[in-house]
């Protein structure tokens, strides 16, 4: 890994001095639909030097935060397990210095590996999920390791009523009768975070945030875009809300930087990351 001169804006920090890290997991290798998302992290990375390091919204600014960018993880074809070990032996390592790891996707199957890290670290984890899609399937096509199965291997760690989904709006009959006995699932909107968030305080929480929760109008960088969604300041707002949990981790996946050839879905991603790096520092 080499974060010398690669790194998301002003996260230079060594990585003793860190609170929080940030690494790439770009790996793309079970996408259903278009692939893309391998490249999300170093489109990230560079258009990030295209904003500002200080929120107005929140009055704060990267140069002020002690935030190591690790890289990218390298990961070789054909072995969707190894990614997952791979991505969970990384955030064990960050978590066992007490520092929060932030994994840039990828895809939302990387997920997976910081859960099954953290979850062994915080048995009473819970996962704030942000998502068009429920990815709550058995499997998909064959495949338990999927990114249409994510959240349903994390509930296989977790247990019931310890996921709370926003923005769904895209699932199967199976995905839609497991969400009412399961999971806690928020259709169409972001509504109802402030009670869940009242509900949450003091518990670890892990916020994986799938940036196709965004209306393609705003976000159609992704491979699997689903018209109804949030806006970027809904979205904006709510991260801004978790400011009160206690974030033990946090991704943020699906971006498919060349879907959009204005640039601008990889540009809401950075700002998204940034408001979500500064609000949980
Ligand atoms: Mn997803
Ligand atoms: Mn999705």
């Amino acid at each position: 890994m080499n974060n010398q001169h690669y790194c998301f804006m002003a996260c230079d920090s060594d990585y003793e001095g860190a609170s929080i890290v940030i690494f790439g997991a770009p790996y793309d290798g079970t996408v259903s639909y278009r692939p893309g998302t391998r490249f999300a992290p170093s489109a990230i990375r560079n258009e990030s030097f295209g904003i500002e390091t200080y929120s107005p919204y929140l009055k704060k600014d990267l140069e002020d935060v002690k935030v190591f960018d690790a890289g990218d993880l390298e990961f070789g074809f054909g072995n969707t397990r190894k990614v997952i070990d791979e991505i969970r032996d990384m955030t064990a390592k960050i978590i066992a210095n007490d520092k929060i790891p932030v994994m840039l996707g990828g895809e939302h199957l990387v997920t997976l590996g910081c859960i099954e890290a953290m979850a062994i670290k915080y048995p009473d984890l819970h996962i704030v999920h942000f998502d068009a899609h429920a990815d709550l399937r058995e499997e998909y096509l064959g495949e338990r390791l999927s990114h249409a199965c994510v959240l349903r291997r994390c509930h296989e760690l977790l247990g019931d009523n310890r996921i709370f989904q926003f923005g769904i709006r895209s699932m199967t009959r199976d995905e839609d009768e497991f969400a009412e006995t399961h999971t806690i699932q928020v259709k169409y909107s972001l509504e109802g975070l402030d009670n869940v968030i009242e509900q949450l305080k003091g518990r670890p929480i892990y916020v994986t945030l799938d940036l196709d929760v965004l209306d393609p109008a705003y976000f159609c960088g992704t491979g699997t875009p689903e018209p109804g969604g949030v806006s970027f300041m809904d979205l904006m707002k709510a991260v801004h809300k978790l400011n009160e949990l206690t974030i033990v981790g946090a991704d943020i996946n699906e971006l498919a930087p060349h879907y959009d050839q204005s640039g601008m879905s990889t540009i809401t991603a950075c700002k998204i990351l940034r408001e979500l790096v500064l609000t949980i520092k």
